[in-house]
């Protein structure tokens, strides 16, 4: 998707993805963590065009993702919020056990477990708007 320029590029040092300006902006020293997190969510707005999700959800699957890569390929979690690390440690370990029993399964989060790490979102000094909701506006890639 980045790679065929159907996602724009910016250099910054705080990563973010802009759906509006379809903008992924990130810096040469960007962690892995952070590509991922980005690449999260360039990808739901890519398969989900034309739905409305809220950013709390938005940022837990982001959140989950990175953890998943981090345990996945022995790295540290790293998130910008405190004290959710042990919960997304606790989410993509249930998702790991799922997956290793389930290989063509869906998992679905606890809607507890969102909500939990959405509350640590809002209440953080990031003070994320988890009640946010932003239509998704996909990539010219994936139009047919
Ligand atoms: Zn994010």
């Amino acid at each position: 998707m980045i790679e065929n320029g159907s996602v724009d590029i910016s250099e910054g040092d705080t990563p973010r993805y802009d759906i509006d300006s379809n903008t992924l902006t990130i810096s040469g020293g960007a962690t892995e963590a952070e590509i991922v997190h980005e690449s999260t969510h360039i990808l739901i707005n890519a398969t989900h065009k034309g739905k409305t999700i809220r950013r709390g959800d938005h940022e837990t699957a982001a959140y989950l993702a990175a953890a998943l890569w981090a345990l996945y390929s022995k790295n540290e979690i790293a998130v910008d919020v405190p004290h959710m690390d042990v919960q997304v440690r606790r989410l993509a370990k249930t998702v790991m056990a799922f997956n290793s029993a389930n290989p063509s399964g869906a998992f679905c989060c606890d809607p507890g477990d969102c909500q939990y790490i959405q509350a640590l979102m809002q209440s953080s000094a990031n003070g994320t708007d988890i009640n946010e909701r932003r239509e998704q506006r996909g990539l010219s890639l994936c139009e047919n």
